[in-house]
């Protein structure tokens, strides 16, 4: 199992947001997360990131419980993931291919050429072309942008991918085709993808949807019963 929840209570100071929240993400899936605004959606990637510790109840990430685990720890863990935000910001100053370097760069050592060849590839899955890899990030479309961006998250080929409203600012065509991207990732690598969206044509891609409702899982199934039930 990737992630596991177990009757996980979570909050900031008074304010208890998960109120026994407990789901599975299995390896290879593509879940997404839906709620409206304040339903606790950042705040349980913020779990699953392990940058907060449930009040009550099991976080498992790759099948470690997170509440005794040290900063250190912790960090391993982080580095078994990739995130893409919703503002991600590519760094200015570097065109495409440095962009998706540079996270390599910064935690291994390895040879400059074989970074290189592996953002190019990256690069490629992404949808991304070679006369684009030497553009820099002011030069891109929002679309580009964001497969750039999904490219570097890419980098050190993490297990799990995290991304925040991947879709959003997109038109509807570009949307789409970042969709089918994440999928072309998912079935590349096998990457475990964990998605907040408030785009109903990404639930398409999904295998599974979890709904939150102020702090409580409302739905958890597929995304056809999602509507089915509606
Ligand atoms: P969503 O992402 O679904 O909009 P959040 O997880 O951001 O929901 O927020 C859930 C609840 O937690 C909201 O009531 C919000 O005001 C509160 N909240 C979020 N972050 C903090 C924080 N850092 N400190 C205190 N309350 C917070
Ligand atoms: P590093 O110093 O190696 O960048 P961090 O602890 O800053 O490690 O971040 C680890 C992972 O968590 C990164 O993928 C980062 O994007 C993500 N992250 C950092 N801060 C936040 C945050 N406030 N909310 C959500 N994710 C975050």
């Amino acid at each position: 199992m990737i992630v596991e929840f177990e009757e996980v209570y979570s909050g900031y100071g008074n304010t208890v947001v998960h109120k026994g929240i407990s789901f599975k993400v299995e390896s290879s899936q593509i879940v997404a997360i839906v709620g409206g605004s304040g339903a606790g959606k950042t705040t349980l990637l913020r779990l699953i990131l392990g940058l907060l510790k449930p009040l009550k109840g099991e976080v498992r990430l790759f099948g470690k419980s997170i509440k005794n685990l040290s900063e250190e720890e912790l960090q391993k863990l982080r580095d078994r993931m990739g995130v893409v935000f919703q503002f991600s910001a590519l760094f200015g100053s570097m065109t495409v291919l440095e962009n998706v370097m540079y996270p390599v760069i910064k935690k291994r050592k390895l040879d400059r050429s074989i970074v290189e060849m592996n953002a190019c590839f990256k690069l490629s899955v992404c949808g991304l072309k070679p006369e684009d890899f030497y553009k820099y990030p002011q030069e891109l479309s929002g679309g580009m942008k964001k497969k750039t961006a999904l490219a570097r998250a890419l980098s050190l080929d993490p297990e799990l991918l995290i991304l925040d409203e991947p879709t959003s600012g997109l038109d509807p065509i570009s949307a789409e085709e970042f969709d089918n991207l994440i999928k072309t990732v998912r079935d590349t690598f096998g990457t475990t993808v964990i998605m907040v969206t408030h785009d109903l044509p990404s639930l398409r891609i999904c295998d599974k949807v979890l709904a939150l409702r102020e702090g409580k899982i409302v739905f958890d199934g597929k995304p056809q019963e999602l509507f089915e039930s509606e």
